[in-house]
């Protein structure tokens, strides 16, 4: 089966990204940055929940073409910290701050707790839209634990303090084989790309 989406995004690294994840399944996946993204004013993530803001993205930018178009929001959720930083991850530390200055946040807020209030869990949720129609939401979520302090170089935004206990490594020491195979967005697409056969 062959199948196009329009990535409701601006960003070639996360375009590359999905094609990585879609390279291994059977469809056959044209992905491709959605034209004329940036022409609208930006759709703005403020819905409690990465599902309804990923929806409702998707659905604001579908009324840029008749093609399906597909939009992601993820972040980190810490239950001992009220679920933050949550749907605000890329803005938890301010809209101009950096990873690194977004970490030491988590990581001050995290001074103190116990083993079992470590724990924390990616999210990513996805939405597929066609004409107005949204034909696909799907979250998955890769769970494991706040550390300390950092470790690893890899990955990027909170990467390096994610221990993620079954590979015995933060998201930070994992290869991208490695990432994509046990993330939250690997298996969100993975799903994802499942069910697009009988919906589109
Ligand atoms: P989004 O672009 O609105 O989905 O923002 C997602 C934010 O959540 C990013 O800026 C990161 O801070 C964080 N995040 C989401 N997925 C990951 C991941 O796989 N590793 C590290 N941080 C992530």
């Amino acid at each position: 089966m062959a199948a196009k989406l329009f990535l409701a995004s601006s960003n070639p690294g996360k375009l590359a990204e999905f094609r990585v994840l879609a390279k291994d399944s059977q469809i056959l996946l044209g992905l491709d940055l959605l034209p004329g993204f940036d022409s609208l004013p930006a759709f703005e993530e403020s819905a409690p929940t990465f599902a309804e803001n990923s929806a409702g993205k998707a659905l604001y930018y579908s009324q840029l073409t008749h093609e399906a178009v597909i939009a992601d929001d993820s972040g980190l959720v810490v239950p001992s910290l009220d679920g933050r930083p949550g749907v605000q991850s890329a803005r938890y530390a301010g809209p101009d701050a950096t990873s690194a200055q977004r970490i030491e946040k988590l990581l001050g807020e995290m001074a103190g707790k116990n083993a079992d209030e470590r724990a924390a869990h990616f999210v990513c949720a996805l939405s597929v839209v066609k004409q107005n129609r949204a034909l696909i939401v799907i979250t998955a979520r890769a769970d494991g634990e706040i550390l300390q302090s950092q470790r690893g170089e890899g990955g990027f935004g909170y990467d390096p303090v994610f221990y993620f206990p079954p590979l015995r490594k933060t998201f930070a020491e994992l290869t991208p084989g490695e990432k994509n195979q046990y993330s939250h967005r690997g298996k969100a697409f993975r799903r994802l790309l499942s069910v697009l056969p009988d919906v589109l």
